[in-house]
């Protein structure tokens, strides 16, 4: 089973709902520790994006907009 991870925004998806959850980065990285100290080839955080990925809440066009 992966466990698609976005570090950036902290976000982990949850497959079996289909939908991201907030989730810190320090228990990924606990959780990551622990695939490597007990392998579970079933098991892997992989590094994706998450839906705020997709949809950037600012958006860039505006930047260099003067005020
Ligand atoms: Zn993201």
């Amino acid at each position: 089973m992966a466990l698609p991870y976005c570090s950036q925004h902290e976000r982990l998806f949850i497959q079996h709902q289909q939908a991201w959850m907030a989730f810190p980065a320090a228990l990924i990285t606990q959780i990551a520790a622990l695939y490597q100290r007990f392998p579970l080839p079933e098991f892997a955080v992989i590094e994706t994006r998450c839906d705020r990925c997709e949809a950037p809440e600012e958006p860039r066009e505006t930047s260099d907009t003067p005020q």
